[in-house]
């Protein structure tokens, strides 16, 4: 994995701390129809409904300050949790990069 992309991914609270892990591109063969991808992952946004939360849902709180609360909390957005998914090895950044919801490019 590259200096910069570390950086990214720590700017992004992926990383904690420097790796020496390998990010992995996809490269084709006949078994996955030259797609290089075997099976499907689901990205999900978890977010638990702390006290904090409850109270400004019950207030009717703009939904841009309930996501800062619960990225404060350790909560990831659907993109940075793909990130996660690139860093465990389940897919690739170039498959990540096309969701078109991501925070960023
Ligand atoms: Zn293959």
């Amino acid at each position: 994995m590259t200096r910069q992309m570390q950086e990214y991914l720590y700017r992004q609270g992926i990383l904690k701390a420097p790796t020496t892990d390998p990010i992995f591109e996809s490269a084709g063969c006949d078994e996955c129809h030259g797609t290089g991808y075997s099976g499907r992952i689901a990205l999900m946004e978890m977010c638990p409904i702390t006290m904090e939360l409850a109270d400004l849902v019950a207030r009717g709180a703009p939904i841009s300050e309930m996501r800062k609360i619960a990225q404060a909390n350790g909560v990831l957005s659907l993109y940075q949790e793909g990130l996660r998914q690139i860093v465990d090895g389940h897919t690739t950044y170039s498959e990540i990069k096309k969701l078109s919801y991501t925070s960023e490019g």
